[in-house]
């Protein structure tokens, strides 16, 4: 396999792992990762579990198709793009719609630092992009906000958004960030939340530092 076919594999592989792992569900969400051309991206309106390979199209930083497709691409392909020329760190980018997060994100409102591994999306907060409809300009131009030195937001009314240096430390920021909100509404249920201050929040950011799967960059 050559690299191309190795990250169209590993792109439908994770699509499929964060159905299977009840992160995401049907055809929702959408998955990219950067090439050396542009980058490759999930098609628009297809059942997770239905990607394969040929499937997946591959775009340049313009939008336009590098290899012939009878496929479109993800609705979304605007903030992907986005992202990538945002920051050259950025191989990676995972847009769910996480039950959870999903929930979370129906509040608009930044999520403090009720826990720790808040800081798994690289500060103080995960904040909530605002709403604007989904696939337009106004969309990744609020996602771009959010995401200033941060690796995930949600998205309101609509989901979570998670990227990194590649597709496993994505979905593995996904996974942490569901849990999170899981917990989140599970305390709100027993009362308000004790939220860490920022010293403390900077403790656990520079900790990361050190603490490799977890890294600011
Ligand atoms: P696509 O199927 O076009 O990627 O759209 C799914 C989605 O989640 C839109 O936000
Ligand atoms: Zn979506």
């Amino acid at each position: 396999m050559d690299n191309q076919e190795q990250l169209r594999a590993s792109l439908c592989d994770v699509a499929i792992r964060l159905n299977d792992t009840g992160l995401n569900h049907g055809a929702t969400g959408n998955c990219s990762v950067r090439t050396a051309q542009g980058f490759l991206i999930t098609p628009s309106g297809v059942a997770n579990r239905n990607l394969t390979p040929e499937t997946i199209v591959e775009l340049n930083m313009e939008g336009e198709k590098i290899t012939p497709s009878d496929f479109n691409a993800s609705s979304e392909w605007l903030f992907h793009k986005d992202l990538y020329l945002a920051n050259e760190n950025i191989n990676a980018v995972i847009h769910s719609h996480a039950p959870y997060a999903t929930s979370v994100s129906t509040l608009k409102k930044d999520l403090t630092p009720f826990h720790y591994m808040i800081a798994v999306a690289g500060g103080k907060d995960i904040r909530c992009a605002d709403y604007a409809l989904f696939g337009t300009q106004a969309l990744s131009d609020h996602i771009l906000k959010a995401m200033q030195d941060r690796k995930a937001c949600l998205l309101a009314n609509h989901g979570l958004l998670t990227v990194g240096e590649n597709l496993d430390i994505a979905f593995d920021i996904t996974e942490e960030i569901e849990h999170l909100c899981m917990v989140y509404l599970n305390a709100k249920k027993l009362g308000e939340p004790e939220i860490l201050t920022d010293v403390q929040m900077e403790e656990v950011v520079n900790r990361f530092q050190s603490y490799s799967r977890w890294r600011k960059d």
